[in-house]
Order: structure tokens, then sequence, then C-alpha cells
């Protein structure tokens, strides 16, 4: 499996410690009343790692990473499937 590129993968799966590691603090620094619970943020996640936009951690809808965008409490799926 190449870990560089890899679909349906989220970050913290793949190689790029350093990269997940930015993220968890980024989503570690979010106000508790900006950030989405743990079930619904693994919940969004389930259903990005089932979605063909998704590459290497990054949806391809929106550019984001899904780690980050499923942290927002008030964010959503741009394709609205979460
Ligand atoms: S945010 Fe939506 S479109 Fe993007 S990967 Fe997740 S489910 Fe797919």
């Amino acid at each position: 499996m190449d870990l560089r590129r890899c679909k349906r993968c989220l970050i913290y799966e793949m190689a790029d410690k350093a990269a997940y590691e930015s993220i968890k603090n980024y989503i570690d620094s979010l106000p508790a009343e900006e950030k989405s619970d743990e079930s619904v943020y693994r919940s969004r996640l389930n259903v990005c790692k089932e979605c063909d936009s998704l590459l290497s951690g990054m949806c391809r809808k929106c550019g984001c990473y899904v780690e980050v965008r499923a942290a927002g409490i008030k964010a959503h799926c741009p394709v609205e499937k979460w």
C-alpha cells in the first residue's frame, strides 16, 4: 500500500505522524463549545471513509482534511452526507 496517497485513509491511519500531530493539536485547541462530540466525530469520519471523494485524508469536494472538518460542531459535508 502506498501510504502517501491512500484512498479512503484518514491522516491518523497514514505514515505522516507529523501531519496527524498538527491536526490533533488544532482539534485539541478548539473551544469545547465549537467541537463535535466524540460519537458525532467518529460517525462523520466513518461516512468519509466510505466516500469516493476521500483521498489521503482530504475531501476532494472541499479540499479540507476531513479529520479537521468533522471536528467542528457546525461543520457539514459539502455534499450533505453528514
Ligand atoms: S466530507 Fe463529504 S464529500 Fe467529503 S469525503 Fe467526507 S463524506 Fe465525502
